[in-house]
């Protein structure tokens, strides 16, 4: 406790800062319990989720006439956990011993959270466990996305199959990217996709028609949906839509490396009932890293 609080002391955290304040108190007033609010609120964690963990914390406060602020903190902590589901399997499903062959995993989000970047630093860290990886642009709708996605097929030593037209079927660049990664024996196959939110009708057509066409070859065993810790609230819209349009597997949770703390994707992962399972940490290659609750949950206190 006493390394904790001189942790949060030195916090240039404004949330650290404002827990440390709380902490140095012998019980909460009311004041305090609506800046343990704050907090969760400033973290994303949103508004139902957070007045419903307050409601608890005071409940179970009153009942046990516990009023150390530290032992509350606590509380809350293993609260956070147990909405994250502590418990729950995070592993790629590519890197189960009894994946198929090839493993197929569509990339899907809003444009510009981090699904290029992530299909990049995935194929990286398949790569590093010696699997061998296609991928695939279908993100035909943004003219740089073939690009980017081939910079980081160089970058990282993986095939990508792209078109060399802009507006081509996605489908159909998938199509092939299946085709490439049977005939090569492919242990992986990563597939980038367009998000454009503002029609929804035809981003669901088009994610279906990617994946019906990619199944004639190969089954999509993995969606990773992109969620950009920066863009709070909002990230619960577009779960909801992707999950609808497509069915999701897995969450992303990218830009994690500035001050955001992503608390949205509590909520997200309870909604959708899938696992949180990696965690984006900057542009570099490397800067990928598997999702850690309790790691995430300090975060979020601290
Ligand atoms: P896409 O449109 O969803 O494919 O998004 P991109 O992969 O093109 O990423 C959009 C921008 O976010 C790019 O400038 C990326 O370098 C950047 N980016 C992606 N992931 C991360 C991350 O984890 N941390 C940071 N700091 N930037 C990221």
């Amino acid at each position: 406790l006493l390394r904790l609080r001189s942790r949060l002391a030195k916090s240039a955290n404004p949330f650290g800062k404002a827990l440390f304040n709380i902490l140095t108190k012998d019980a909460l007033t009311e004041a305090d319990w609506e800046e343990v609010e704050d907090i969760l609120l400033m973290a994303d964690v949103g508004a139902e989720a957070s007045a419903q963990l307050i409601e608890e914390l005071r409940s179970d406060a009153r009942v046990t006439g516990q009023r150390d602020p530290s032992a509350i903190r606590e509380l809350l902590r293993s609260k956070l956990l147990v909405l994250l589901d502590i418990d729950k399997d995070r592993a790629l499903r590519a890197s189960r011993a009894d994946a198929p062959k090839p493993s197929v995993i569509m990339m899907v989000g809003v444009n510009g959270t981090g699904k290029t970047t992530t299909a990049g630093k995935l194929a990286r860290l398949f790569v590093a466990e010696s699997k061998t990886v296609v991928m695939g642009a279908a993100d035909t709708f943004r003219a740089a996305a073939a690009d980017q996605l081939e910079t980081w097929g160089n970058k990282v030593s993986v095939p990508v199959v792209r078109s060399d037209r802009d507006g081509a079927d996605p489908a159909s660049v998938a199509f092939e990217a299946a085709n490439r990664a049977v005939e090569d024996h492919a242990d992986v196959l990563i597939i980038d996709t367009a998000g454009r939110l503002q029609n929804k009708a035809n981003l669901m057509d088009e994610l279906g028609k990617i994946r019906r066409v990619t199944e004639k070859t190969v089954t999509v065993d993995e969606v990773l949906l992109v969620l950009d810790a920066t863009t709070g609230q909002n990230g619960m819209a577009q779960a909801k839509v992707f999950a609808q349009a497509i069915g999701i597997t897995g969450i992303v949770l990218s830009k994690m490396d500035g001050s955001a703390k992503g608390g949205i994707v509590i909520s997200v992962q309870k909604e959708l009932g899938v696992p949180v399972k990696l965690v984006g940490l900057g542009e570099g290659p490397d800067d990928l890293a598997p999702f850690d609750a309790e790691a995430f949950v300090d975060g979020i206190l601290a």
